[in-house]
């Protein structure tokens, strides 16, 4: 019998620790609660990390790679993706709050056999983003990946963002309106700058809600409470109010320009492209075999947008993984796994979009627990594998083991996604 707190000592292949990667056995040492020690094995883990005695260690996976369990920076866990009917998509929001909490905790609960271990919620006007960030961090019965919410997403009223946020115009200046978002829980500030791309013109066809000035105010407020703020926006105009504005990260960044990507790079703004849910849209078109204008449409926003992608990536703009799951097409969990597959097509070697979606969201985002690193002191919360991710993220989809906190969890890839 092993005690919960007992330390586990595990010899692997490849250890993916969230920002490096070791080839060659590599050590690590965790209980239930922390990670302990990682390290090649060229050396044997300090004596004072193992159980009394311990010599040798408990588990050889000479074929298995270990990386971080994975974070999706941008999810709306109050609605499933999967579901594709749109009447049954606008009922969601119809239902009284303690159903919804009940189905978006139930959703939760079933991620971390996917590899998701941790999500930055985008927001919802209902609170029950907020109520699950109470949850987690309260102990649930099951285990529930980390999660944090911006509670209702700030927008202006009459423009795009209804069904997620609250209108910065109930409000009398920015500072209260931030307030009133840290008084129902929210751990950070989301602003919808702009509208979305329009799918027929493959432009955003709106001027932004925000201005550069607007966005600033509110970055001020947000700052002045210890607060992130990331930020909605797609079109040229809005992306330069957000970068203009200086917020944190933005969301989904659609007709991004290069000038634009280098003041991402000097202000220190990542970027979150979430892909997916456009591509959903361009693949569902492309079975129906419709619309072709549109198809041709859309084949060149997602082509400009993966040009882009590779573009910071080059020029050294922080990238974070995010597949916007929750948006009609795009199930929480599989969503991400696609996410990080179309950051791969698009010209990103593996390591590194591991990377966006472990190490890099840790260092950036701001968590309150310490996720998303396999290094001492962080949660032991991690994916095995024999197959070689490190060739390949699509081989995540594949059979694996997912850790967390001392439970173990087999992936269900013949799972059904309905009602993720
Ligand atoms: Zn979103």
């Amino acid at each position: 019998m092993v005690a919960p707190d007992d330390p586990m000592w595990i010899t692997v292949g490849t250890l993916i620790d969230g920002e490096t990667i070791l080839k060659g056995p590599a050590h690590v040492v965790f209980n239930s609660r922390q990670i302990l020690y990682t390290g090649s094995a060229d050396r044997l883990p300090p004596r004072r990390v193992l159980k009394e005695g311990q010599t040798a260690c408990d588990l050889i996976l000479e074929n298995y790679t270990m990386l971080p369990g994975l974070t999706d920076a941008h999810t709306h866990i109050l609605k499933g993706g999967a579901e594709l009917d749109q009447s049954k998509r606008n009922a969601i929001i119809k239902k009284d709050f303690r159903t919804l909490v009940t189905e978006a905790l139930a959703r939760a609960e079933r991620l971390i056999p996917f590899g998701v271990m941790a999500m930055r919620d985008a927001g919802d006007k209902e609170g029950v983003g907020v109520a699950l960030n109470e949850l987690y961090h309260a102990g649930t019965t099951k285990k529930v990946p980390y999660i944090d919410s911006p509670a209702a997403a700030i927008y202006r009223r009459g423009q795009y963002g209804r069904f997620m946020g609250l209108p910065l115009d109930e409000h009398d200046s920015y500072d209260d309106c931030v307030k009133a978002r840290a008084d129902s829980g929210a751990y950070r500030i989301k602003l919808i700058v702009s509208d979305i791309v329009d799918f027929n013109t493959g432009k955003v066809m709106k001027k932004p809600q925000l201005s550069a000035q607007e966005v600033a105010a509110c970055v001020k407020a947000a700052r002045s409470k210890g607060m992130q703020i990331f930020a909605h926006a797609s079109g040229q105009e809005g992306i330069e109010n957000a970068i203009l504005g200086g917020v944190d990260t933005i969301e989904h960044g659609f007709s991004m320009s290069e000038e634009q990507l280098l003041k991402m790079r000097d202000f220190d703004i990542a970027w979150v492209p979430t892909f997916v849910p456009v591509q959903f849209y361009y693949e569902a078109l492309r079975k129906n075999k419709a619309g072709w204008k549109q198809l041709d449409i859309l084949k060149k926003v997602l082509d400009q947008h993966a040009q882009m992608l590779i573009k910071a990536h080059e020029l050294g703009v922080t990238i974070i993984a995010g597949s916007d799951a929750g948006s009609r097409g795009v199930p929480h969990g599989q969503g991400l796994l696609n996410e990080l597959v179309l950051m791969e097509k698009a010209g990103m070697n593996p390591l590194d979009v591991l990377k966006s979606a472990t190490g890099t969201g840790s260092e950036r985002l701001s968590f309150r627990d310490k996720i998303g690193c396999l290094k001492k002191g962080y949660k032991p919360r991690f994916i095995l594998t024999r197959h070689l991710v490190p060739n390949g993220v699509e081989k995540l989809q594949l059979d694996k083991y997912c850790f967390f906190d001392g439970a173990l969890f087999e992936s269900n890839e013949n799972d059904t996604l309905a009602g993720l």
